[in-house]
């Protein structure tokens, strides 16, 4: 059977819950009336939102250098403003307290910053959306394959072990799968125009693996720090290490007591940590915090990020080829490039999306 949908979501992560909170903001009254599925697969397609370290700082970012830089710096500032400082998040996000502590590498966050704990901050997110559209359907299955119908339509398939092949249609589409979107482009898009594919190509995606060290605490773990949440960046001296680990963090969160430290980066599509980077950065960080773990006590994650033409992230309609009226009526919207600073660019771009959008998804503008 065929299931209709006004619009649909691809990807549950960081990218495509933003979105759909800010559409709730910007229009509260339109979104109830909306049928809309969000389809995500995170046993298969595992998000980079729930492995990433996950601050929101305006350390190392100034206005009026640079496009990027005055993105980055809206975007803090929005963040800080709509979720860093809500009480219905206050659960999922810290603030980082400044600190001193009597090592001349270490440099201490000198500005409020955030530090979200991602899977509660993706639960509140969701139970709000939940509550402003009532008709959404939430699906976690792996999607097979997108097709570009001849009657402007889009047509996915859907399944994943032992589940029966689902065919959802709708004229609105949504793309925030991340990582996957760029290494199974070929493979999904195959059935859609050659404008469509030559449009993707022009974003130049790539994917940038990062991974790091992390672990849960007891309570009657007490840190040489004061207890509470903070960062520390060190620049790493090391001869042994590459420059790929040149800026290292140990993060604390206080509210799921879990200590982070991290990270690498490198050009990879995989899932697999940098264990030998990793190991050199938590040395470093054992002997400055007296930490009294062994490297093989913590948990290894990694998470791949997208990375754009700039370092520019993305959320714009891609457009479709027009139809013989000149006009299509199927949507296509792409969210991408999130890379180091998804949980703040984001809300940002989203925000701006609806801002400059009247009565999204029937009438909108594009945003490159
Ligand atoms: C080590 C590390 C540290 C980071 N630190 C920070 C930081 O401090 N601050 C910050 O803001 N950002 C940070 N980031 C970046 C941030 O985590 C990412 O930009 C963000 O999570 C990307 O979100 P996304 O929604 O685009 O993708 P994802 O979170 O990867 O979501 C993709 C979604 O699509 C789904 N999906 C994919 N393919 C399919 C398919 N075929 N069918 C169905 N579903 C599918 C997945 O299951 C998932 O739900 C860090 C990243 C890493 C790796």
């Amino acid at each position: 059977m065929i299931k209709k949908f006004d619009f649909i979501c691809l990807g549950g992560g960081i990218g495509v819950l933003a979105f759909l909170s800010e559409w709730i903001k910007a229009h509260p009254l339109s979104v109830q009336h909306l049928s809309v599925v969000l389809i995500s697969a995170h046993d298969y397609f595992p998000p980079c939102s729930y492995n990433t370290t996950a601050t929101v700082s305006r350390d190392g970012i100034e206005a009026g250098v640079s496009p990027l830089g005055d993105l980055l710096v809206k975007s803090y500032d929005y963040f800080s403003k709509e979720y860093g400082h809500n009480i219905r998040f206050e659960n999922s996000i810290e603030k980082t307290m400044k600190l001193t502590v009597g090592d001349q590498n270490a440099e201490i966050s000198s500005r409020e910053s955030f530090l979200i704990s991602p899977e509660k901050f993706h639960q509140t997110l969701l139970e709000t959306i939940q509550a402003s559209i009532p008709k959404l359907t939430i699906i976690h299955e792996p999607v097979k394959a997108i097709i570009f119908k001849s009657e402007k339509i889009f047509q996915l398939s859907l399944g994943g072990q032992g589940a029966n092949e689902k065919i959802f249609e709708s004229t609105c589409l949504f793309d925030g799968r991340g990582y996957a979107q760029v290494n199974h482009t070929e493979y999904l898009y195959q059935n859609f125009p050659i404008s469509f594919y030559e449009a993707w190509k022009k974003l130049q995606l790539k994917t940038v693996a990062g991974s790091f060290w992390s672990k849960r605490v007891s309570s009657d773990f007490q840190f040489s720090l004061p207890e509470s949440t903070f960062v520390v960046n060190k620049k790493c001296s090391s001869s042994s290490t590459s420059s790929s680990i040149s800026d290292t963090h140990i993060f604390w969160r206080k509210n799921d007591r879990t200590v982070i430290i991290g990270n690498t980066t490198d050009q990879s599509h995989l899932h697999l940590p940098s264990v030998k980077k990793l190991q050199t950065i938590f040395q470093q960080h054992k002997g400055n915090h007296q930490l009294p773990w062994e490297f093989h006590e913590g948990t290894l994650k990694t998470g791949i990020r997208t990375k754009g033409k700039q370092r520019r992230p993305v959320l714009a309609e891609i457009p479709l080829p027009s139809n013989e009226l000149g006009h299509s009526p199927v949507k296509f919207f792409l969210i991408s490039g999130l890379y180091k600073n998804g949980y703040s660019t984001s809300f940002y771009l989203a925000k701006k999306f609806f801002n400059e959008t009247e009565t999204f998804p029937v009438e909108y503008n594009t945003i490159v």
